[in-house]
């Protein structure tokens, strides 16, 4: 690509054109990967929340919002794109109040709008709401109808905003009893924090496929997705909200409630694999010791003579070196990374995202001409990403490429908020192991099993959810909802162009 073409790429991306699949099941609307922040009692609520969504902006690049209270009223600024694009200084300084939740958002095709950018936030009878969310209702779909035909009118096309609907109809008498009445309708996974303009209401579903934790700052509390972003505030580690466990933060302090019935926790492995960053805790494991483990289950599958082991960065790093260790074979930094770049895979445009591979890792030449090369990743998706390093690995004068994924294949869909896609595009669900390797042009190719990945945990393989690569889905799936208004939704992209975010 020339100068020219990459200028006119980056200044007017081509307008989201919908794969035809996409736009057939509706389900593909409703996907989002997400982080969640909330802080109770500090008068520098909103600088807090930002740092922290900085600390979790890896669990979604494409939106951030934060909302805050001061007991009066609620303030709220979100926008489309990085964190540190929509909160410049003087916005971030408009949202006040010693309360607030934030949110930063990752999503699939068509739904970049600030429309779906969370927190939602909804002024109702009973006062203002705010609601953020990482996770996916499978029944939303169902619910949104059911919702729409009693009158209700929706402004987003995300599956959280039917929480706001429930929430807004509860008869319940506290602000808590609501938020627990419309968790109870929904079906699949939350954790989730929502406000109103006096309280928090933090929220993992009882399967507990995301993660959520609760910190202290002082006499502050803290609730988020994960540790790192505890750590970037100096918070302490109080511990992990418990699946099917609802906190409400308020001025009395923190009240655990367990309103819903108990069912077999569903953790996703794929925080493990990929998803969570390695300086936290989740689940009750250090991502970075879990990951180190999986290269290390990984170097026992079809060991190779290689003259070096490297990762493709940075999600890979922690498995290379487990692989290393176990293997004997040093560790080097064959790829450098562009760091001020968003991961590839988000990019919703198939030209972008190809485009982004290249600007994003680039082989450092002397680590790789003439080498016998294992190369650890921890997934293939759809190749995409694999096909074009490889490519690059061997321009440089890679010897062979021996290709190690610290996941299995990828074979199914995720229905509970993580961004994959339609199972035609998965390369494990079209090809087989040896087609995928001469598709991909490596000497071998080898997955860790799911006996090895759940191993690697420490932890019991019927705690996880592991559907992404058994097919075995812990509850309905979107598809099992019956869903009978006519799909047609409007897709406004003016928004899209409000890149600094607006006061809402
Ligand atoms: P692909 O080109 O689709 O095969 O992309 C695979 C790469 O994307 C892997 O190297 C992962 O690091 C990364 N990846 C895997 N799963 C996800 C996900 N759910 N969201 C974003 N990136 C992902």
């Amino acid at each position: 690509m020339d100068a020219a073409a990459l200028r006119r790429l980056i200044h007017n991306p081509p307008p989201p054109v919908l794969p035809r699949k996409l736009k057939e099941q509706d389900d593909d609307f409703i996907k989002e990967e997400c982080g969640v922040f909330g802080v109770y009692g500090h008068p520098e609520a909103a600088n807090l929340i930002y740092l922290g969504l900085y600390a979790l902006q890896h669990r979604g690049q494409e939106g951030a919002g934060i909302c805050c209270s001061n007991e009066d009223a609620l303030t709220t600024h979100r926008g489309v794109g990085l964190v540190s694009d929509v909160f410049k200084p003087h916005k971030l300084a408009r949202v006040k109040g010693h309360l607030g939740i934030g949110h930063v958002r990752y999503s699939t095709f068509g739904k970049n709008n600030l429309k779906n950018v969370q927190p939602l936030v909804a002024d109702y009878a009973k006062g203002s709401m705010a609601v953020a969310h990482n996770g996916n209702l499978v029944n939303a779909g169902a619910l949104r109808e059911e919702l729409e035909e009693q009158g209700a009118i929706f402004h987003s096309t995300t599956d959280s905003e039917v929480l706001v609907h429930l929430i807004s109809r509860s008869r319940g008498t506290t602000f808590a009893d609501t938020v627990i009445e419309a968790l109870s309708r929904v079906e699949g996974a939350y954790s989730c924090v929502i406000m109103n303009t006096d309280e928090i209401v933090a929220a993992r579903d009882p399967r507990g496929f995301r993660p959520l934790w609760l910190g202290k700052l002082d006499n502050a509390y803290v609730v988020c997705s994960e540790t790192c972003a505890l750590d970037i505030i100096d918070a302490e580690w109080v511990r992990e909200i418990e699946p099917g466990e609802v906190l409400v933060i308020n001025k009395s302090g923190v009240h655990s409630i367990r309103p819903f019935e108990q069912k077999q926790h569903q953790r996703c492995i794929f925080e493990f694999v990929y998803i969570a960053r390695p300086d936290s805790d989740v689940f009750g494991g250090s991502v970075d010791e879990v990951r180190k483990n999986l290269g290390r289950e990984l170097a026992a599958i079809e060991p190779v003579e290689a003259d070096v082991v490297m990762a493709v960065p940075d999600s890979s790093n922690p498995a290379a070196l487990g692989y290393s260790h176990a293997s004997g074979i040093p560790f080097d930094m064959g790829f450098i990374r562009n760091h001020y770049v968003g991961r590839t895979f988000i990019e919703p445009e198939q030209g972008i995202r190809d485009f982004g591979v290249k600007i994003k890792l680039n082989p450092a030449r002397s680590a790789v001409e003439g080498k016998r090369i294992v190369l650890v990743d921890d997934s293939i998706v759809r190749g995409t990403t694999a096909r074009k390093i490889i490519k690059m690995l061997k321009r440089c004068g890679a010897k062979e490429i021996h290709f190690r994924i610290s996941s299995p294949e990828i074979i199914n869909s995720c229905f509970y908020g993580i961004d994959t896609p339609n199972p035609e595009r998965l390369i494990a669900h079209n090809m087989n192991r040896n087609e995928i390797r001469d598709f991909l042009g490596v000497t071998t190719l080898a997955f860790l099993s799911i006996e090895g990945l759940v191993r690697a945990t420490g932890m019991e393989s019927d705690s996880f959810c592991l559907a992404c690569f058994n097919n075995k889905y812990p509850t309905p799936t979107p598809k099992d909802y019956v869903l009978t208004n006519h799909r047609t939704r409007h897709i406004d992209h003016s928004t899209d162009l409000t890149l600094p975010g607006v006061e809402v």
